[in-house]
């Protein structure tokens, strides 16, 4: 079988490739993009399951260069299409793994796969969100992560992370479904972790509630 031509290109064992030309994929994107502000908790189109891309065209392909600017901007690892107001499955990262190699990427309509209980080892590390700004707290996640979804052209693909770049992989897939981290934490964590926000000042634009 012939391998797919894409600017993501697949492994034989069905993985992308994205820790290779980062800089210069990170930076195309970002150039081509605007930077636009950043939804936060409360804007309904964070907390509702987002519609599937079934266009794989040009206009993707731009919210794709926008969502780059914005995570750029925002100094963000991950950022998902609602978190710039888009009701569109997919997410862009911009990540390190547990060994501090970078992973750059996109994937459209993303499903989380589930892990064999032999495989979940749970990692407690900090968490925060560009959607939560300024706050952080400690969410237990699966080291490891594996995520199916499509590229920018709609070939099929599978990415694969670990430790940091897994916990961002579950995070994007999440907000694409409408749930937050903050949504996984204990009622007094979730608590702290708005009053952070109400504390704190976002380093990025943002999106005024209504
Ligand atoms: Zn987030």
């Amino acid at each position: 079988m012939a391998q797919q031509e894409t600017d993501q290109q697949v492994e034989n064992d069905g993985f992308v490739v994205d820790t290779e030309d980062c800089e210069a994929r990170e930076l195309a994107h970002r150039e081509r993009g605007t930077a636009r502000p950043i939804t936060v908790v409360g804007n309904p189109v964070l907390h509702k399951e987002c519609k599937d891309v079934t266009s794989f065209d040009d206009d993707l392909a731009r919210l794709i260069d926008d969502m780059f600017a914005s995570q750029k901007a925002a100094e963000g690892v991950g950022l998902a299409a609602n978190q710039i107001g888009v009701d569109q499955k997919v997410f862009v990262y911009d990540c390190p793994d547990d060994e501090g190699v970078r992973h750059v990427g996109v994937v459209c309509n993303p499903v989380l796969e589930e892990l064999p209980a032999e495989l979940r080892v749970l990692d407690e590390s900090n968490e925060g969100c560009l959607s939560v700004p300024t706050a952080y707290a400690e969410l237990a996640r699966p080291d490891y992560a594996v995520v199916t979804g499509q590229d920018a052209e709609g070939n099929p693909i599978k990415v694969r992370g670990t430790g940091y770049f897994a916990r961002c992989l579950q995070h994007e897939t999440d907000h694409l479904y409408g749930r937050l981290y903050i949504d996984r934490l204990s009622k007094r964590d979730r608590k702290d972790a708005l009053k952070q926000m109400e504390e704190g000042t976002a380093r990025y634009e943002t999106v005024p509630n209504a």
